[in-house]
């Protein structure tokens, strides 16, 4: 059994990290700076991996949640990139199959001439890329379309195409890779920043005690995703291409009042694709892409985006009328682009760049996508190796499964409903058996029908979770999915968490206190 990512594995690792020199310390725990760990680690390279706020508290957990096939870099003329994503998700779809759920997309059409350009381009795609049998595009006409996704308004309705995407959790991509980097060795905290950089020399302070390690690693990958630029100045390292941030919202609703049956693309007022995806009892609704001027941990969602988000998704359907007094959360989250002059948000590219700067030989990754997130950190790894002049045993990662993808989930409790048991496998894969081994009854946090209590213990056991909003926001994913954001299991969350980690009075009404302000400025729109 691996072993567990827990509150005394995060304190051994910072006492570790200074103790002597590593080949490579990764700054940032997104998915680029996970995934390059965990695939260091599996090569054998002693390695560390910090993350200044939680893993996938940046973008990495406020992204569209979609692995993605790469149709859309077919109509940018980017065949390599189609190819790498249709890869990459069948290689996920094997190594964790939890967090690669198949997803019907349909995608109406109103005139019979974007009918059929769009069953060409889903043809093409399934020439170029690899597309599984059971996969491939269906064409429906006006009266399919109708009888199975009723939802979708009448109105110029000429028929739909269907492709299959996948379903993943990001946060959870994330804290697998974490996982499985500390299960082969790497030395991996959160809540621990980098607050200085000089050539191989970090200092890092734990965020939670003020105290400071310094760490001196022959290698350092600045994988600190929109904050990329800040630390390569911190750095001093100067030459490469500057990051150009775009900012993506999403809207949730319940199920209830958007009760589409499968993923449905619409066309938004300025012509961009975006669409509603079902998932846990609830429907989100997606993406804005506009530039944003600084890297913040949580940007804020206007109602100019609220609206055009809705605009579409009311003119898609009928009869649903959704205000903003509907929505019951939002999240939001910035890309990591590289800059292109003249180019707007959407058509600036998501292909990933490495710069290595020739003075501190801090080696800055930015760019790319979630999807692609193994062979970017095989890239990274690759160089590594080269810069540490080794040859490194070769990469594993597209045949190792992922922490909680070794087995299929066990059968979970009965009591529970179906949505509530998918949530559970998406989440947890194989690790649902851990769960149950601490109490197979299924009962939930007081406040928090679907949650199980013991979800909060193995979170702060075996995924390092310190923080109510580490609970609630990225390991069980409350904030997001819950109809009430979690918010009427705060007091029962942050009791199990005292007692589990000594906080006292104080600590837990400032957390509870942090948590509800986060909630609440998430429901409000700016
Ligand atoms: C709205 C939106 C929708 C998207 N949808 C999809 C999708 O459906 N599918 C897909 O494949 N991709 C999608 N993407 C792209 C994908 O989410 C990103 O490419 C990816 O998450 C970037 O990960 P990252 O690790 O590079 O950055 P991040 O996830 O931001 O990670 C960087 C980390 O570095 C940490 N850090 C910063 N400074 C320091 C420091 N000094 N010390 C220590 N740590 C530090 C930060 O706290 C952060 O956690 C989407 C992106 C957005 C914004």
């Amino acid at each position: 059994m691996a072993p567990s990512l827990s509150p005394a594995s995060r304190a051994a690792a910072l006492r570790d990290l200074g103790a002597s020199e590593l080949d490579l310390l990764v700054i940032g725990g997104g998915i680029t700076g996970a995934g390059i760990a965990r695939d260091a680690a599996l090569r054998g390279v002693r390695t560390g991996l910090v993350e200044a706020v939680d893993f996938a508290a940046g973008t990495s957990s406020r992204s569209s949640k979609l692995i993605h096939g790469g149709i859309r870099y077919l109509q940018q003329g980017d065949i390599a990139l189609v190819r790498e994503a249709a890869t990459e998700r069948a290689v996920l779809r094997r190594i964790a199959p939890h967090l690669a759920e198949p997803l019907l997309m349909v995608m109406p059409t109103y005139r019979m001439a974007s009918h059929l350009k769009l069953r060409t381009g889903l043809f093409m795609f399934e020439r170029v890329a690899p597309v599984d049998a059971g996969d491939r595009h269906q064409m429906w006409d006006r009266a399919e379309a109708l009888k199975e996704e009723p939802l979708l308004s009448a109105q110029g309705l000429y028929g739909a195409g269907t492709f299959t995407e996948y379903l993943t959790d990001d946060a959870r991509l994330v804290l697998a890779n974490v996982q499985g980097a500390h299960a082969s060795g790497a030395l991996v905290a959160n809540h621990a920043e980098v607050v200085s950089l000089e050539a191989g020399r970090a200092t890092v302070r734990d965020t939670l005690t003020g105290e400071t390690y310094r760490v001196r690693a022959r290698v350092v990958v600045n994988a600190a995703g929109p904050w990329v630029d800040e630390l390569r100045r911190r750095a001093g390292a100067s030459g490469g291409r500057r990051l150009q941030l775009t900012k993506g919202i999403h809207l949730v609703v319940p199920h209830a009042r958007l009760p589409v049956t499968h993923s449905v693309i619409m066309t938004a007022s300025d012509k961009r694709s975006i669409f509603v995806v079902p998932r846990d009892g609830m429907t989100y609704i997606g993406t804005t892409d506009t530039f944003y001027p600084d890297a913040v941990l949580v940007p804020e969602v206007t109602r100019a985006d609220a609206d055009y988000l809705l605009e579409a998704t009311n003119r898609t359907f009928r009869g649903v009328a959704i205000a903003t007094a509907d929505v019951t959360g939002t999240w939001s989250g910035l890309r990591p682009l590289l800059a292109e002059e003249g180019k707007s948000p959407s058509e600036i590219s998501r292909k990933d760049e490495t710069m290595v700067d020739a003075a501190t030989g801090l080696v800055s990754i930015a760019g790319g996508k979630l999807t692609a997130y193994r062979r970017m950190a095989e890239r990274i790894v690759d160089l590594v190796g080269e810069r540490l002049g080794r040859r490194l045993a070769p990469c594993t990662t597209s045949d190792v499964p992922l922490p909680g993808g070794e087995a299929p989930a066990p059968a979970l409790p009965g009591g529970l409903a179906p949505h509530e048991q998918s949530r559970l496998r998406r989440l947890y894969g194989g690790h649902c058996a851990r769960l149950l081994a601490r109490d197979a009854s299924g009962a939930c946090v007081d406040g928090l029908p679907g949650i199980l209590r013991v979800e909060i213990e193995h979170a702060i056991d075996e995924e390092m979770a310190l923080t109510l909003e580490d609970v609630l926001e990225r390991r069980t994913r409350a904030l997001l999915f819950d109809a009430g954001q979690g918010l009427g299991g705060v007091a029962a969350t942050a009791a199990i968490m005292a007692r589990r980690l000594g906080w006292d009075d104080a600590r837990t009404a400032q957390e509870i206190d942090r948590y509800r302000s986060l909630a609440a400025g998430l429901r409000s729109f700016a």
